[in-house]
């Protein structure tokens, strides 16, 4: 086992542990979120067939270009009517958006460029482009046209082009199945009143809706005291997850079971301490070929290792193209504490400055991994690097978006 290795080691190990899970079909309708993992082809044009972009009226460009003309008005043409009809020289179609181009036009003039004394005319003052406002069939797509590829998200307009291109049933990602472990014997539940030393559990149910908005089916939720044999029983008993999450035990105290208790069942330790703030007691190992993470129990530190580790590996085990974060840079607006040798995670706000118009990052208040609050109120980490000596006001940092939708 590795001990005290860097953020960006610790990350590639996690990360080359995930495998991807297996696939399932599901109706386009319930696949928002989920992470595509078939491309997805149009197997016909879109659009369909050529249509008019604007209400107005069909002509031939020929008719039009010498000069203000008045045309015959032959047809009607709703959307959603095979117009039927062709338009001769001197005549024109009324025209509604999305309905088909009749044979014969060629371009669209918009109704507000048109005068009509009755219905049978309409007068054409300034002659149009040649092909205006006509949307041509295959424009978007052709027959065969990759419209999604393997390995992406799902979103809104994703599900509404999988109906367009008639794409009823999807192949996505099973989502990885989680069990999240807390443990400590002075954790209560939610809805009990601390006594002294104790206090409620914050860990499990954070844990379990930020491995659900990262897209993960939490399959096991389970609270255990300090307790070897009520560990190992437990854990035993567990079945069909494809990784093991816990909180609390890692760390060096008398009464941090976890990884000896698993250590017993025959885990494999791969690291133990990263040279990281917070979470530098964060454990990683497999146990019979299932992934553990061991995540240290202040609430931050759990909280925070979970977005850098667990989300990620949840993202690459459901065959995301990019199971990262995006990232931008953002200028400092205070100093922040910072120890060289630590990759530090600051919980951070985003802003524009008024007058300048840079993007500012300040922190969210006391950065002690037991204040919560920091983690609540942040809209991204700032991710200080190790070697980096101080981190001062002014100056570039990366920094990660916390967007907790399904991504
Ligand atoms: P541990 O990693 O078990 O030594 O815990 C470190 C700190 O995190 C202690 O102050 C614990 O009381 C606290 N803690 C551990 N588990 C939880 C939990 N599930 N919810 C809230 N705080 C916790
Ligand atoms: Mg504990």
């Amino acid at each position: 086992m590795r001990t005290f290795i860097s953020f960006e080691e610790a990350r590639a190990i996690v990360l080359s542990s995930a495998t991807t899970t297996r696939t399932e079909s599901v109706a386009f309708e319930n696949a928002i979120g989920r992470t595509l993992r078939e491309d997805v082809l149009s197997t016909e044009p879109i659009p369909g067939f050529d249509n008019s972009a604007m209400d107005g009226y069909a002509v031939r460009f020929e008719d039009c270009v010498s000069g203000p003309v008045t045309l015959k008005v032959v047809s009607d043409i709703p959307a959603g009517i095979n117009p039927g009809v062709l338009v001769g020289p001197g005549q024109a179609a009324r025209i509604m958006t999305g309905a088909p181009l009749p044979a014969g036009a060629d371009s669209i003039v918009p109704i507000e460029k048109t005068n009509s004394k009755d219905r049978t005319e309409v007068h054409i003052g300034e002659a149009p482009r040649s092909g205006a406002h006509v949307r041509y069939a295959g424009e978007e797509l052709k027959a065969g046209d990759t419209v999604m590829r393997s390995g992406i998200v799902l979103t809104p307009p994703a599900i509404g082009m999988l109906a367009s291109v008639g794409k009823i049933l999807v192949d996505v990602a099973c989502k990885p199945r989680l069990a999240i472990i807390s443990t400590g014997d002075e954790v209560i539940p939610a809805d009990e009143r601390p006594v002294l030393g104790q206090l409620r559990n914050s860990n499990g149910p954070s844990l379990a809706a930020q491995a659900v908005s990262a897209g993960a089916d939490v399959t096991v939720t389970k609270h255990l005291p300090d307790d070897p044999a009520a560990i190992r029983s437990f854990v035993q008993s567990i079945k069909n997850v494809d990784l093991l999450v816990f909180s609390g035990g890692v760390s060096m105290g008398e009464y941090d079971y976890v990884r000896t208790e698993l250590d017993a069942m025959g885990a494999v330790w791969e690291f133990w301490k990263v040279k990281q703030r917070p979470g530098k007691p964060l454990a990683f190992g497999t146990l019979d070929g299932i992934p553990v993470l061991g995540l240290p129990g202040n609430p931050v530190s759990s909280s925070v290792c979970f977005e850098m580790y667990a989300r990620p590996m949840i993202a690459a085990m459901s065959g995301r193209d990019n199971p990262l974060r995006i990232t931008i840079q953002a200028t400092l607006r205070r100093d922040i504490p910072k120890v060289e040798r630590l990759y530090t995670f600051a919980r951070g706000n985003l802003s524009t400055d008024p007058e300048t118009g840079l993007t500012m990052v300040d922190t969210t208040g006391n950065q002690a991994s037991g204040m919560f609050t920091s983690m609540v109120d942040a809209d991204c980490i700032i991710h200080l690097p190790d070697g980096l000596k101080s981190a001062e006001a002014g100056s570039k940092v990366t920094v990660e978006l916390l967007s907790w939708s399904l991504s």
